[in-house]
């Protein structure tokens, strides 16, 4: 079955909410109409930013989607500070970016966190964007393929089959997340094909082959094209080329 390569562009902690509707409108008047048929395009700003780029967006009846960096694993109450859910899809987000290897390294966040984040999500009619991947150490010690695949089958604990086809698994080297370091074409492809099989072990291989599985890590205009014509990467995720609108329209461009 045919995925649709999906683009999202994770802005991090950068651009205020009126910085964000500058980019929004840059990418999205940039892009021709009939080009949104064959990818999905997608910006994860700052929670600051979400109800402005959602107004935007609704207002200009824009073909782009957005989502958000992180969710609570909680519904609501007493947690200061966090964001739920049901809040995120209130403003339409429609991707939610879980276990990001910055989340995982500077806020201790364990498969199991990640796993119950991934159910906060997909509880409130989102899609996961569940980022995995290895850091340095464990590639050069040839364990990258387990660890992801770890990562990924932990993540997806106790949900039921039918909910595997809602998320997006985004594989991250953390060696190549904001160093300029890319991964080669067949190292993207190497690890994206085995998260793939790992699903197919599991859920078996209808939904896997349903996935859309991302390869994120210094991605660029200059790289892109290689890595999505791999035959199990089915887009990107990109950080510090979205925050670039003529770059991040440039490389959307040319995943179609
Ligand atoms: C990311 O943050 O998910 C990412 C891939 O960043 P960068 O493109 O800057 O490496």
């Amino acid at each position: 079955m045919a995925r649709q390569p999906l683009i999202a562009g994770n802005w991090k902690m950068n651009l205020n909410h009126l910085e964000a509707i500058a980019l929004v409108q840059k990418i999205a008047f940039s892009l021709p109409e009939k080009y949104f048929a064959k990818v999905e395009v997608a910006v994860i700003p700052p929670f600051t930013d979400i109800r402005s780029v959602q107004t935007l967006i609704d207002g200009d009846k824009l073909l782009l989607k957005h989502g958000a960096q992180d969710v609570s694993e909680h519904e609501s109450g007493a947690y200061t500070g966090e964001v739920s859910g049901p809040m995120l899809a209130k403003l339409g987000c429609s991707y939610v970016v879980v276990g990001h290897s910055e989340r995982r390294e500077h806020h201790a966040e364990t498969d199991e966190v990640v796993n119950r984040k991934v159910r906060a999500v997909l509880k409130h009619g989102m899609s996961p964007i569940l980022c995995v991947g290895e850091p340095l150490e464990v590639r050069e010690a040839g364990g990258h393929v387990e660890h992801s695949t770890t990562q990924l089958i932990n993540a997806l604990k106790g949900l039921k089959t039918e909910q595997i086809r809602q998320v997006v698994v985004a594989y991250e080297p953390v060696w190549a997340i904001g160093t300029g370091k890319v991964a080669t074409a067949a190292d993207a492809q190497e690890v994206c094909a085995a998260l793939r099989t790992a699903l197919a072990d599991k859920y078996g291989k209808e939904i896997a082959d349903e996935v859309r599985v991302l390869y994120g890590g210094s991605v660029k205009s200059s790289n892109i094209g290689e890595l999505i014509g791999q035959n199990d990467v089915d887009g990107a995720l990109v950080g510090g080329a979205s925050l670039n609108g003529d770059e991040f329209t440039k490389l959307s461009a040319m995943a179609a």
